[in-house]
């Protein structure tokens, strides 16, 4: 069993991918093809933004909105202590300071409250200045928005949606990847949304930030490609990767995001009463880039892994660390405690999941089941 079946993907679109593919080698427009332009007005409109410029990868993506926002050196951006090491490194990258905090036990996802602490820490040692929070849409899910909004707004700050799980999800109505000030997303392979490479994609409604964005992707270009007004570097899309995920993203309105949800609810309903599984609020859709349970501790989720590897059923732990104990961020200042985030990076396992298994395949549930109560 696939952990996350994109052969069967493959398999499935493959006479329009390949032909998506061919046609963008016959035309031999690598570079800013029509594919890129198509794919960036579709996101944009699906999501509900004004602008979509596509770049290299989410974590480019990141980094280009903390410029566009002029973020640096003294600043302090709020991330959760509980996601991919991008969301976080970013910050440092640009020079500011990444203040994490603690996230809700349900949802994963960044806790308000925490937030909110953590704001006032900072405020009141006075040698920071608070300026974007950073909420993450964890394993598909989208965090709180209008509280968060609500927190980061009234302390003069903005918010950037770290989407790069999250595309497809939805928050009271609205569709994940609109809900910040700005919002970025990743179309890594394993995204909910993927390519076949690297690539991201960056949200805003403000046509000034849409253009600073669009000339520091190409070397700080100005009215063309030869004319440089500004530091920038490369980060694009490329028009193969565009192709493909033109492809990719018809399945993933017209029948993917529906089928994951499929077969997250048949674990829901097989595991729901053995072990803690995922929350979905009212209100909120998920698009499911993992489906993640907890266990008691760790000694308990080792035992659990090994039994299904055994059995041919791959999980992953995703994250085994908080961020403020990465040797990166060693040295950094720790604001607020974290101590849902500690014991979920002890409990936490992902269960295989895609759009492509059936009720057949997730016979194993029954497995995963048995071994739950074993352990
Ligand atoms: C994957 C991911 C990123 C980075 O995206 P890349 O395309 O791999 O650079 C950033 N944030 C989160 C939460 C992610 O999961």
């Amino acid at each position: 069993m696939e952990f996350r079946d994109l052969k069967k993907q493959y398999q499935v679109l493959k006479a329009d991918m390949d032909k998506a593919v061919i046609e963008v080698m016959t035309e031999c427009n690598f570079i800013n093809g029509r594919q890129v332009k198509e794919l960036e007005e579709k996101l944009a409109a699906y999501v509900g933004m004004k602008h979509c410029i596509t770049c290299g990868n989410g974590t480019d993506a990141l980094s280009m909105m903390l410029m566009a926002w002029g973020i640096g050196p003294g600043d302090a951006v709020f991330v959760p202590d509980f996601t991919f090491f991008a969301s976080g490194e970013v910050v440092s990258f640009e020079g500011a300071t990444p203040v994490f905090v603690d996230v809700d036990p349900d949802t994963y996802n960044m806790d308000p409250e925490s937030l909110e602490q953590a704001i006032l820490v900072v405020e009141a040692e006075g040698k920071l200045k608070p300026k974007v929070v950073i909420p993450v849409d964890l394993f598909g899910l989208p965090a709180d928005y209008d509280r968060i909004n609500e927190i980061a707004h009234r302390h003069g700050m903005k918010v950037l949606e770290d989407g790069a799980q999250g595309f497809g999800g939805l928050y009271k109505g609205r569709k994940a990847c609109s809900l910040g000030d700005a919002a970025t997303t990743s179309f890594f392979p394993a995204k909910p949304l993927g390519c076949y490479g690297d690539g991201g994609a960056i949200f805003t409604n403000s046509d000034k930030e849409a253009e600073y964005l669009r000339s520091i992707a190409v070397h700080g270009k100005g009215s063309f490609k030869y004319d440089n007004v500004r530091i920038g570097w490369n980060s694009r899309l490329d028009t193969i990767q565009a192709a493909i995920l033109l492809v990719k993203f018809k399945a993933f309105q017209e029948y993917e995001l529906e089928a994951v949800n499929k077969v997250a609810s048949w674990y829901t309903e097989a595991l729901g009463d053995v072990v803690k599984t995922p929350v979905v609020p009212e209100g909120y859709y998920s698009s499911w880039a993992q489906y993640t349970i907890q266990l008691d501790d760790e000694n308990q989720r080792t035992e659990f892994q090994r039994r299904l590897k055994e059995q041919g059923i791959p999980t992953m732990v995703y994250y085994p660390k908080p961020m403020h104990e990465q040797t990166a961020f060693k040295g950094l200042k720790q604001y607020v405690p974290c101590p849902i985030t500690e014991r979920l990076c002890k409990t936490v396992v992902s269960l295989p999941l895609d759009g492509y298994k059936t009720y057949k395949s997730c016979e194993t549930v029954g497995i995963i089941k048995s071994s739950i109560l074993m352990v």
